[in-house]
């Protein structure tokens, strides 16, 4: 059953008397269950979708049309237009976050175990020396100790803090967790741990995970579906898999060229997509990839590409492969 369905989301933001096209018309849906994981090159708008689903867009940003529906056996709620009332009575028990910084998280002046405390205590009629033992039990099941229930957040270490971030996103079982650039900050050793603790937690709830960030190797490490994103658009979604294997973008082609072999090999040659990704301001028509994309034809400028039907399961935004242009048989002639 489908638990998240995103439709047809546009957000701005105005920045000095300037409108920010940030996310325009992105659609996808989560399953009960699954990991989907947003990926794309930074100011791609990830970052802005789940703002907008968390309702923290600031001031000067406003979603202009679409909806986010979350829909389970207990909640049936747009989160675009659901009160703070309405929010905060699923925040935890079905929508929880793990952020980029969990030190802004983290409240610093209280325990750790007193934020988790807290959180269960909201939700459920738990004394507290039961929400207290909960807590402990979390913060073991991310591999820290559970003495440190005790412990204030400065006197964790980065790695720590973001698994004791974790720990307090599960403590309620989360119908959905958004995770944005959980391990950004980390150094690549802890990375892996996070990541290792994330699937096994959300394995033993069961939960959906919306994964946010810019590495492709973390979205196949956790996820089971990708969105590309560029230029605040979805031009590619699928099972992971099969979109890292055998792109149907042109966008997605060049960021796994741009990546190390997922496998860790090294023989073959990292490439970046040269220019930059548009302004989002006075939008031209056409496919915003266009001016950086080796297979651009005339077509593609006059007018907007939208995501179609490919394989089973497979969406991509681009005329060219839509008409069965194969990207990878045509790579060394149209690259070189
Ligand atoms: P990153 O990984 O760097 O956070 P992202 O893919 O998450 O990138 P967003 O942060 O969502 O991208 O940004 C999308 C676009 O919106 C960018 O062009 C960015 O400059 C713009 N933007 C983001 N926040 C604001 C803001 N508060 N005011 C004005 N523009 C903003």
């Amino acid at each position: 059953m489908t638990l998240l369905t995103v439709d047809d989301l546009s957000i701005e933001y105005t920045a000095d008397e300037k409108t920010i096209k940030a996310v325009n018309g992105v659609s996808f849906e989560i399953a009960e269950g699954e990991r989907f994981g947003l990926v794309g090159e930074s100011g791609s708008g990830k970052t802005t979708i789940a703002k907008a689903i968390m309702q923290l867009l600031p001031k000067n940003g406003e979603v202009t049309s679409g909806s986010v529906e979350l829909t389970n056996d207990s909640v049936s709620l747009d989160l675009v237009t659901a009160s703070s009332r309405e929010l905060q009575d699923i925040r935890w028990k079905h929508l929880a976050t793990v952020s980029q910084s969990a030190m802004n998280a983290l409240d610093p002046v209280y325990t750790i175990g007193a934020q988790i405390i807290e959180a269960i205590q909201l939700h459920e009629d738990v004394s507290k020396a039961e929400a207290r033992e909960r807590a402990g039990e979390l913060l073991e099941r991310v591999g820290i100790d559970k003495e440190r229930v005790d412990s204030y957040p400065h006197q964790l270490s980065g790695g720590m803090r973001q698994r004791a971030m974790i720990a307090m996103s599960m403590a309620l079982e989360p119908s959905l967790i958004i995770a944005d650039e959980p391990t950004t900050a980390l150094d690549v050793i802890t990375q892996d741990h996070i990541l290792d603790q994330i699937d096994q937690l959300s394995n033993a709830v069961g939960n959906s995970l919306l994964m946010i960030t810019h590495d492709i190797s973390v979205v196949s490490e956790t996820c089971d579906r990708v969105g590309v994103m560029y230029a605040g658009e979805l031009v590619e979604v699928g099972p992971t898999e099969e979109v890292f294997t055998n792109p149907e973008h042109p966008y997605t082609k060049g960021l796994l060229n741009a990546f190390p072999t997922l496998e860790g090999e090294s023989d073959s040659e990292l490439i970046t997509i040269t220019g930059e990704p548009p302004k989002l301001i006075d939008v031209e028509p056409g496919c915003k990839f266009m001016d950086r994309c080796p297979y651009a034809e005339a077509r593609c400028g006059e007018s907007d590409p939208a995501l179609t039907p490919r394989t089973p399961g497979r969406e991509a935004a681009c005329f060219v492969t839509a008409d069965g242009y194969d990207l990878e048989e045509h790579y060394e002639q149209v690259v070189t």
